[in-house]
């Protein structure tokens, strides 16, 4: 069986009951970077197989990870954060695990763009999880404009080296809407930014922007 498992996104007490109690009995933890999630291995003292599965290995990785399912082993999925499948490899096994007809499920857990949307007040009956935007200036103004004819409420990610020139591609597209930009969520200098995109802006440029963002407009 292949257990998909959600872990935390910054603060490592975010993680559930039966998370940590799969992760104790499985044969084998499939993770994107075997050293990261090690910390949180130890943290719960959980001590059992790790094998790396990640953008660049992820075809030849699969096949192995699909062979070993098939012969019967437990396995667990995890990403470096959150959930396995959103922005991240996991998306590969999981849809390999299905073609082949493995037994599956998911062991629900954070998301970072949930605690942003939910921590923006912006209205989430209906929104579009835009994922990461184009790194080039020109082709993100394309999506963004795109978005822009929509009426939902949009979430993408962001890094820190992104995030300036991304506020300064929205400010051209939306103009100076109000926006919320939430950085480093459950962690200790966890913020939420909430105003138009030109304060934001200015407050940003006044610290070097640190950490993973989340922006919702
Ligand atoms: N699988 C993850 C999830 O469930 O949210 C997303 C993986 S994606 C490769 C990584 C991006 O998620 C980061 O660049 C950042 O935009 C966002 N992210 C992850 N953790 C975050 C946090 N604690 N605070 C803000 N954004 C975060």
């Amino acid at each position: 069986m292949l257990y998909i498992v959600a872990t935390p996104i910054g603060n490592l007490k975010d993680i559930t009951f039966r998370a940590v109690e799969i992760l104790k009995s499985v044969d084998l933890i499939a993770c994107e970077d075997t050293r990261h999630t090690k910390i949180l291995l130890e943290y719960y003292g959980i001590s059992k197989p790790t094998t790396s599965f990640f953008q660049h290995n992820r075809f030849i990785k699969g096949e192995y990870l699909l062979n070993l399912l098939k012969e019967g082993k437990n396995i667990a999925l995890v990403s470096d954060a959150g959930t396995p499948g959103i922005l991240d490899p996991g998306y590969n096994l999981i849809n390999l695990a299905i073609r082949n007809n493995i037994e599956l499920t998911f062991i629900p857990g954070p998301t970072a763009f949930v605690n942003a949307l939910v921590l923006s007040g912006k209205p989430t009956h209906e929104f579009i999880f835009a994922g990461f935007l184009p790194n080039r200036s020109l082709a993100r103004q394309n999506r963004l404009k795109k978005l822009a004819n929509l009426k939902q409420t949009i979430v993408f990610y962001e890094s820190c080296h992104r995030i300036l020139a991304t506020l300064e591609d929205i400010l051209a597209v939306f103009g100076d809407k109000e926006i919320v930009t939430a950085r480093e969520l459950t962690k200790k200098f966890e913020e939420v930014k909430r105003g138009p995109v030109k304060d934001i802006l200015e407050e940003l440029r006044r610290q070097k922007p640190r950490g993973e963002f989340v922006v919702v407009i």
